[in-house]
């Protein structure tokens, strides 16, 4: 479905944890008052970063470091708090996929884990039989229909299994203590409440932890979620089985099949077919990740069931055809559009779940493809969008594309990869969602999290004309994501780690930041904070309205580039929301182990970025 967006993103970083403080008693033991500090967007320093959406889940991930965890340690540390201070876009009712960067091996991994299609479900999931019409986007966000199997716990434990040195239950620590002692509504949770606030009241357990009184959170009010905090106790004593099987998957079943309707609604949502079985069923797994050249960068991704490493590598091989320099940013922006609007209809055609359709990956990502896609772009004519998808299996079809970059290429240079990073040097860049902003509406009852509604990012029904959709739902399937945790190495060493929410257009906010990084020759926090433009294979491209005063926009109406703002909710056009696109999150790594900690100055409220060793000089 299209963009949306939505999901909570980290990237962490440690270089030198040498010297590192240890950890006080444990705190969720002692609840303190809610912290006085303030989110910053950047911070440089060494001994280890976080960058994430709280200040609560930066300062948990911060502690996890400061006590010698690994990146994963912390990571998993600041998703789960996330779940507890930035409910309506992460935890354990979600999914998301996480990329790590070993240091001592050198190699990039990924672990996807996606949320999945019930056994029961079938092809026509989103089509009325009353009507044999698609439902509606709304009617499909707000059910237990939605609902996908959740994976995000199983990438914790997966992860920690691979790369970490604590165990879940100490990593559940600082998110137990924030749940039990609260934290401070700010105006960006009460927005994302407001947002929701009709769909939210359809739901008894929602309503009664996200509406207190029956109306909005007011901001510097303390939120408590005890239930939560009981949920993440029960984790840490029994492990993820307890979800995966145990007595919290069967109350997430119960949510699913029965959705916790208000007494007094008269909405009658879409049920879901989720068993307990298909929680036992469920494994995060561990994926190759995509990987391109890139002007002397190695750029690793996320793998389908994501298109994001796919989509956003392809349009860097079309791009890499072509001089990017900030002395014509004109030519630079028109490239950029027009890479983007070509990949997304290639992505379109041919991504979805490699374990349900066969994806030409290869191909896709493949030098001489991305020669016959350059070949389409004219550098002073918008693409007419839809534009059709290209034939991966014809290479460059005897094309050179005009203005050929000659800076030598680096294919091959290294098949290892990664992100977040530690005493030891290890980095993660981890997206983690429960896919629309609330997701499905529906906190399991007793239980203090909200469930997903990942299985609307299928297809309704087809798509592709004549040729075959490779995103219609079928049991066991992945839908198939945007999101796009990305790693750039340089010499096989870290050099940045980005992503974004946003829903599809996760895949050109990450484009557009490495752009503007490595071409235009922005600093990381200048480039996440530069305004967006979103090209999707659309007859207008989604900027944010910042961008319509750069200096290049004029020129590029003469070519046909159109140009929209969007800042109505997907659910509900009557419901306005900022017209915003993506949150980012980033780290680049300096020499002698500096890193640069950068998220968004303003949007969604700004990020939380903190080092654990701050630098004098930035
Ligand atoms: N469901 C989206 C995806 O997987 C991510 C959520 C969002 O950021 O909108 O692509």
């Amino acid at each position: 479905m299209p963009g949306r967006r939505i999901s909570s993103v980290l990237a962490l970083g440690v270089l030198v944890l040498a010297g590192a403080t240890p950890a006080a008693a444990h705190p969720g033991h002692h609840p303190t008052p809610p912290t006085t500090a303030t989110k910053q967007p950047v911070a440089t320093g060494s001994g280890g970063a976080v960058v994430s959406d709280t200040l609560e889940s930066t300062q948990a991930g911060l502690a996890v470091l400061r006590r010698g965890g690994t990146a994963a340690d912390a990571a998993v540390a600041v998703a789960a708090t996330l779940g507890v201070t930035d409910p309506f876009v992460a935890g354990i009712g979600g999914g998301g996929y996480f990329t790590y960067y070993d240091a001592r091996t050198r190699r990039v991994s990924t672990i996807d884990g996606r949320e999945t299609t019930p056994a029961a479900d079938t092809s026509t999931m989103f089509v009325d039989p009353s009507t044999g019409q698609p439902y509606s986007f709304a009617t499909a966000v707000t059910s237990g229909r939605s609902v996908g199997v959740p994976g995000t716990l199983a990438t914790w434990q997966r992860a920690l299994q691979r790369f970490g040195r604590f165990g879940l239950a100490d990593d559940l620590r600082p998110a137990i203590d924030v749940a039990a002692r609260g934290f401070t509504v700010d105006a960006t949770f009460r927005e994302q409440v407001r947002e929701n606030a009709g769909r939210f009241a359809q739901f008894a357990p929602t309503a009664e932890l996200f509406l207190p009184g029956g109306g909005l959170p007011a901001v510097g009010s303390t939120l408590r979620n005890p239930d939560l905090a009981a949920t993440y106790r029960q984790l840490a004593r029994q492990g993820t089985s307890a979800l995966y099987g145990g007595s919290i998957g069967r109350d997430v079943v119960a949510a699913v099949q029965h959705p916790p309707v208000a007494a007094g609604s008269t909405s009658t949502p879409l049920t879901g077919p989720m068993t307990l079985a298909d929680l036992r069923d469920y494994r995060a797994i561990d994926r190759t990740p995509t990987h391109v050249g890139y002007r002397g960068y190695d750029v690793y991704g996320m793998g389908p069931s994501s298109s994001g490493g796919i989509t956003v590598g392809e349009s860097l091989n079309i791009l890499q055809n072509f001089r990017l320099s900030p002395t014509d940013r004109t030519a630079a922006l028109q490239d950029y559009l027009e890479a983007s609007r070509l990949a997304f209809a290639d992505r379109n055609r041919y991504v979805g779940d490699s374990a349900s359709v066969s994806v030409p990956q290869r191909a896709l990502l493949s030098r001489s493809f991305a020669r016959q896609r350059a070949c389409l772009i004219d550098p002073t004519k918008a693409g007419v969008s839809p534009v059709a998808p290209g034939d991966p299996t014809r290479g460059a079809n005897g094309c050179t594309p005009r203005r050929a970059d000659t800076s030598p290429g680096n294919d091959g240079i290294s098949t290892n990869h990664l992100v977040v990073s530690d005493r030891w040097g290890n980095v993660v860049s981890y997206t983690n969602t429960i896919e629309e902003l609330g997701g499905s509406g529906i906190v399991v009852p007793g239980r203090g999290f909200l469930l997903n509604n990942e299985l609307t990012d299928f297809n309704f029904a087809p798509t592709q004309g004549s040729a075959p959709d490779p995103n219609l739902p079928a049991p066991g399937k992945r839908p198939r994501s945007s999101m796009s945790p990305t790693i750039v190495l340089q010499h096989g060493r870290p050099f940045l780690a980005v992503g974004s929410p946003g829903g599809a257009s996760i895949i050109t906010t990450v484009l557009q930041i490495l752009v503007n990084r490595i071409d235009l020759r922005l600093s990381l926090p200048d480039a996440i904070a530069a305004p967006r433009a979103s090209q999707r294979n659309s007859a207008t491209t989604q900027v944010e309205p910042a961008f319509l005063a750069d200096p290049a926009v004029p020129t590029l109406e003469s070519y046909g580039q159109k140009f929209a703002v969007t800042s109505t909710s997907p659910l509900d056009p009557s419901i306005t929301i900022a017209p915003t696109i993506g949150v980012a999150s980033g780290l680049e790594f300096r020499p002698h182990g500096r890193v640069i900690a950068a998220g968004e100055p303003t949007r969604r409220g700004g990020s939380a970025a903190g080092v654990v060793v701050p630098s004098r000089h930035r």
